[in-house]
């Protein structure tokens, strides 16, 4: 539970330090202006032995954090679409600040209507390698609403861009033809209104708020996972819409195929147009995304600083994004431009190595992977659903950590070394053979990072 904890602190890292800033440094006490209450209480109950940690790498003289609300100031009045509550705290008691600017994040309004974000565009959507295809097929989608691919389904681990390319691509229709409807919502949001409106009776205006759209964006579709009636309502959502040729674009964690507990008429839908992955960005577009970011967050760091953090941020772009939080607010701190071995050892106690998964985190991962209890995957049992799972984590254990097969046979349930063989070359011949399964390995390896 801690770990996942620690997992969840580091991805959501930039969300909760939104319109943070540290205002002074008093004798050892800093204090750090929150934009609210609930910020407050995340830092103080969640991040507080990070912040410190952080801080106290570079500042070892610091004692106590404080936290105070402070309402970010807007710079300019709120507009109805984007409310820039970028906060310049520049007028701040002047003895001891150690820095007083915001930490350059700028929050716009949610459309209420469309669920969309304005901040997530095309523009500030960089392409490489590893995303250009999905990036094609939505520029392709675009061009012809519901006739070039539909649906558009686009696949891939956390924090690689579905998200934003999603609301891109809606917030894009937009702008083209205001007059479109267009909707964002994720699976499980969907899922829940669903529940309420057959609560409340209002079941019928659920229906056409959803079958009544041009554009219908369905994030994270895989939690669409085990919920019978919330699939048969979509799978009849999906059928208006289609017929009607409306566009539907979707997101996952993988592709349709593996998706566990879902009606096979759904997973042909989800399969009936184009299928494309977002996979890791190599080290050319993780320094584009860097010099992207640094550029819209108007944060001083040299091209020296920028090229070391790609080279140690190695996961995704929302952990790019946090390490580049994370510096600028320890320079900020420190009031120095950071040089580039300070930002190595920055980085160096604060990301996590790519090798550091356990044996026991394999076995979760995959568990979780296959929807099965962690500790069935020690039963002494030959159900499929048991077996293939069980032979994967010895698979993913030999060939990744490369435990011993007597150890990987001892650990799953006292079993002979030569069990573990079999099933790490019976898995291993596989892969190659079955590209199911070789989708599965790929999806559980990419979850690595996560843990
Ligand atoms: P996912 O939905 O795949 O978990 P998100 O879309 O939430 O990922 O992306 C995580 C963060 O990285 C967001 O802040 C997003 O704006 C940023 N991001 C993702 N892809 C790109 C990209 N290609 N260029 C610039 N920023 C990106
Ligand atoms: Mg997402």
């Amino acid at each position: 539970m801690s770990e996942i904890k620690v997992t969840v602190s580091r991805a959501n890292f930039a969300t909760w330090f939104k319109d943070t800033s540290i205002m002074e440094n008093n004798d050892g006490v800093v204090t750090i202006s929150v934009p609210n209450g609930f910020a407050k209480e995340w830092l103080e109950n969640k991040y507080h032995k990070f912040i410190l940690k952080s801080v106290r790498g570079f500042s070892p003289e610091v004692r106590s954090i404080q936290y105070i609300i402070r309402a970010p100031i807007p710079q300019r009045p709120a507009t109805t679409a984007t409310k820039q509550a970028t906060v310049l705290l520049t007028s701040l008691p002047a003895k001891n600040i150690i820095q007083t600017t915001q930490l350059g994040f700028k929050e716009f309004e949610v459309d209420p209507l469309t669920n969309l974000n304005p901040k997530y565009t095309f523009n500030t959507f960089i392409v490489g390698s590893f995303n250009d295809l999905a990036h094609a097929a939505a520029l392709a989608v675009l061009s012809d609403l519901g006739k070039v691919y539909n649906p558009l389904f686009i696949y891939g681990g956390v924090g690689l861009g579905k998200t934003h390319l999603l609301q891109a691509i809606g917030n894009s229709v937009l702008k083209q033809d205001k007059t479109k409807k267009v909707r964002y919502i994720t699976s499980e949001r969907f899922s829940n209104e669903l529940v309420n409106s057959l609560q409340q009776n209002t079941i019928s205006t659920f229906k056409e708020k959803y079958r009544d759209c041009n554009l219908l964006i369905i994030d994270d579709v895989q939690f669409f996972s085990g919920k019978a009636k919330t699939q048969e309502e979509f799978f009849y959502t999906f059928n208006t819409l289609y017929e009607a040729g409306n566009q539907i674009v979707f997101s996952s964690d993988r592709p349709p195929k593996s998706i566990h507990d879902i009606e096979e008429r759904l997973r042909s839908r989800l399969e009936a147009g184009i299928i494309i992955d977002i996979s890791e960005p190599e080290y050319e577009s993780r320094l584009a995304i860097l010099q992207s970011k640094v550029k819209e967050k108007n944060i001083d760091l040299s091209q020296d600083s920028l090229e070391v953090i790609a080279s140690l941020v190695q996961t995704n772009i929302r952990e790019l994004e946090g390490a580049l939080n994370m510096i600028h607010m320890q320079s900020q701190c420190l009031n120095k431009t950071l040089s580039v071995e300070e930002i190595k050892v920055i980085l160096s106690k604060n990301i996590r190595p790519r090798t550091s998964i356990t044996q026991n985190q394999i076995i979760k991962l995959v568990a979780e992977y296959y929807d099965i209890p962690d500790r069935s995957i020690f039963d002494r049992t030959r159900k499929t659903e048991i077996v293939l799972p069980r032979q994967v984590a010895m698979y993913l254990i030999r060939e990744d950590l490369q435990g011993s097969f007597p150890t990987i046979g001892e650990k799953f349930g006292g079993r002979d070394h030569t069990t573990a063989m079999h099933a790490y070359e019976k898995i291993k011949n596989e892969v190659k053979k079955n590209s199911k399964l070789e989708e599965d390995v790929r999806i559980i390896r990419q979850r690595y990072q996560n843990k």
